[in-house]
């Protein structure tokens, strides 16, 4: 249809000046509609199989006539790129999300886990909240974008990415490595942050600006062998237990980085006093102050002790084979994961002295790493764009974070594209309940999913649009 030049104008006239608004009621209506499309979806990871999602997804954009480039490495696996040009005065934004799920055990599910039943103000299946949440907000936003006609300053990409549970090589790593040319971008959103409800009520938001390395520690003990009748001082596992034990009790210097100092500076004025007082102190040059605090954590909130240091934990212990043979070698394997400044050399170096054993060897081992990366920087029009639409769709204080864990945000860092990770409300209850990401049943606020596409849509907007 042709429209009047005259409509034309007066409507990217009204676009450009400020965030134009859709109409609200028929996007929630089609966010369901897809939404429960791709829920319905098997795209468990292993084995993958995310095509049906990416020819949905594909079938949907180029239906709005946006363009749609499929990379795949596997053909079941496809990863899916669309692109809406701006002028290009400013470098992309891309959106990331992915369209492959963790695996179910469907006994274990009330409301089938591919069914998106709707019950309660709840939409119920596996990846309601990881990540196909993310996946649909991305699409609405590529849609409303390219039917209002928003003018831009940069292009905004989105990237439907398979594999992020534990396929990144057909993933985020190929699409990097291969075909970088199509998603590179200054700024990327992508899962990771959340709003934290409790009690229903908004307590906060997180913003994912940077993670820990994950790495993996083994370490060996050597002895003689022997009969199990006769005890040796030199007992391989009996010097690996100990040095197993001295790893595990062992604290690791602390360290804050800007984003884990604005953290907890931050949660303390959304704390009660109590609480408040033992965030400040964290961050008292004191070690006075800061250590009580400190130890506080390690027993009563484990998650903030990772936080301020590299972590270690014991995961894998193997030696012996009978009950009458002594073993002539033993090994365990220590989660490790350095914070984003830590020398790795030099923290392993701290951990010899900390076995300070001669029979145990200790070493990096192999691990499917991710890669060390660069920090987001929290003064970035990105971040800006997403704690203004915080405050506005939420009434939430923004907390940038560190997350203790990996994500597909790491491969993109490590090129040079700053990520934000970002998320819907969700109910500090539930994860307990068993309702959460990765958990027996998984589920999402209706509600939550509409105001997340209209948080993405307002920050997408905001960052993109031409000024
Ligand atoms: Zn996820």
């Amino acid at each position: 249809m042709r429209i009047p030049f005259l409509l034309v104008a007066i409507t990217s006239a009204a676009v450009t000046a400020q965030s134009p608004q859709p109409n609200w009621t028929a996007i929630e209506a089609e966010t369901l509609k897809h939404f429960e499309a791709i829920i319905r979806m098997d795209t468990t990871d292993p084995p993958g199989g995310e095509k049906p999602v990416a020819d949905y997804l594909k079938q949907v954009l180029e239906a709005e006539g946006l363009p749609v480039q499929v990379f795949s490495k596997e053909p079941h696996r496809p990863n899916i790129v669309t692109r809406i040009k701006g002028t290009g005065k400013q470098r992309p934004l891309l959106l990331m999300a992915h369209t492959d799920t963790v695996n179910v055990d469907p006994k274990k599910w009330t409301h089938p886990p591919f069914s998106a039943a709707r019950d309660g103000g709840y939409i119920y299946g596996r990846g309601t909240v990881d990540d196909k949440d993310n996946v649909v907000a991305t699409l609405m936003v590529m849609l409303m974008l390219a039917r209002q006609h928003v003018a831009l300053d940069r292009d905004v990409i989105a990237l439907f990415e398979a594999g992020e549970e534990g396929s990144s090589s057909i993933g985020i790593q190929f699409v990097a490595n291969e075909h970088f040319d199509a998603i590179d971008s200054e700024f990327c959103y992508a899962e990771g942050g959340s709003v934290v409800r409790s009690g229903g009520v908004v307590k906060f938001a997180s913003v994912q600006t940077v993670e820990k390395i994950p790495r993996a520690i083994s370490v060996t003990a050597r002895g003689v062998a022997g009969h199990g009748s006769v005890p040796l001082e030199t007992n391989a596992l009996a010097h690996l237990g100990e040095a197993v034990g001295k790893i595990a009790l062992w604290t690791p210097p602390m360290r804050l980085n800007e984003t884990t100092a604005a953290y907890f500076k931050r949660l303390a004025t959304v704390s009660t006093p109590e609480e408040a007082k033992r965030y400040q102190d964290l961050l008292s040059p004191d070690p006075k102050v800061s250590k009580p605090a400190d130890d506080y954590m390690r027993k009563h909130e484990p998650r903030h002790w990772s936080m301020l240091r590299t972590s270690l934990s014991p995961t894998v212990i193997a030696g012996g084979y009978r009950t009458n043979v002594i073993p002539s070698e033993g090994t365990a394997t220590i989660d490790t994961r350095l914070a984003p400044d830590e020398d790795p050399a030099k923290f392993l170096e701290m951990v010899r002295q900390v076995v300070n054993d001669p029979q145990v060897e200790v070493s990096y081992g192999a691990r499917d790493t991710r890669p060390p990366t660069p920090a987001a920087k929290l003064d970035s029009d990105a971040f800006k764009a997403l704690e203004a639409n915080l405050t506005k769709h939420y009434k939430a204080v923004t907390l940038p974070t560190m997350s203790t864990g990996a994500t597909d945000m790491a491969f993109l860092r490590r090129k040079g594209v700053q990520c934000y990770g970002i998320g819907p409300a969700t109910d500090v209850e539930d994860g307990p309940k068993g309702f959460g990401a990765h958990s027996d049943q998984e589920r999402i606020l209706e509600s939550e999913l509409y105001r997340f596409v209209r948080f993405n849509w307002d920050a997408v907007v905001d960052l993109a649009r031409a000024k």
